[in-house]
């Protein structure tokens, strides 16, 4: 089967510095698979390589077998969710999910169709009228994978979406967004410093260091056989 995502060749560097060198990652249609590594290790730089939003050294980004080394973001075919909510404060969270639509000029009763979905599967619609100041930041989250759910992606990115909420938040935004992946079925990639998450919401998880995807697995299998003292560590499994 072809890869949702291909990564090929990759090499990104700021400045002098490779901070990403010859990286290769291939992910199936459907799958949800976890970036699981610490602080600098490299995460965001490959999704937002994935994404299109940051310039890459070397190499190729396929995703759905086209490739769009040289596209831009909006022509990639994915839904990104951030850490920050990044939603925009002077609109009502309904404007908010139907912005991105508006620009890209679909009719009035597609965006409506949309929105409504996506309020009704992530049970926002009582929130619709509201401002993103007057919600909790569960509340907002969601609104935030509301808005990559109205268009038509093939691909969701997540870089950390929970790590700012608290800790009952955030486990059930988890499960929610587990529920989210068996409902669409479509390609997530999930970044993570938390290896709770990563064992439980991945198919496979990638962990990284240094730049380097360090072991690519089921959540068991690096569990229950780390490849190396950097990935036993990390995943606190017995070495
Ligand atoms: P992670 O998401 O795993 O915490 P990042 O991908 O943000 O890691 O960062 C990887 C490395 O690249 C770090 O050493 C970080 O300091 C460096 N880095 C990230 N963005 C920039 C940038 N815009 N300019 C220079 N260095 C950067
Ligand atoms: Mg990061």
């Amino acid at each position: 089967m072809e890869p949702s995502v291909s990564v090929r060749d990759l090499r990104i560097s700021y400045g002098a510095l490779d901070v990403i060198d010859n990286l290769q990652l291939d992910i199936t249609p459907g799958e949800f698979l976890v970036l699981l590594g610490p602080s600098g290790c490299g995460k965001s730089t490959l999704l937002n390589a994935i994404a299109g939003l940051i310039d890459i050294s070397d190499g190729e980004v396929w995703i759905s077998g086209k490739n769009v080394t040289w596209d831009e973001p909006k022509d990639r075919g994915i839904g990104m969710v951030f850490q920050s909510y990044a939603l925009y404060p002077q609109m009502s969270v309904e404007k908010n999910l139907s912005f991105g639509l508006r620009v890209a000029r679909h009719s009035k009763k597609d965006i409506a169709e949309r929105v409504s979905r996506a309020a009704e599967i992530l049970q926002i619609e009582p929130l619709l009228k509201r401002r993103p100041s007057n919600l909790s930041g569960g509340q907002r989250q969601r609104v935030a994978i509301g808005r990559a759910l109205v268009r038509d992606a093939d691909v969701f990115l997540f870089d950390e979406p929970l790590s700012n909420l608290d800790a009952k938040l955030r486990v059930d935004l988890r499960v929610e967004i587990k529920r989210l992946h068996q409902r669409l079925r479509s390609t997530m990639i999930y970044v993570t410093h938390d290896q709770i998450e990563a064992l439980t919401l991945a198919d496979r998880i990638a962990v990284m260091h240094g730049g380097e995807i360090q072991q690519l697995d089921e959540p068991l299998t690096i569990y229950n056989r780390p490849c190396n003292m950097f990935v036993a560590g990390f995943i606190g499994s017995p070495a």
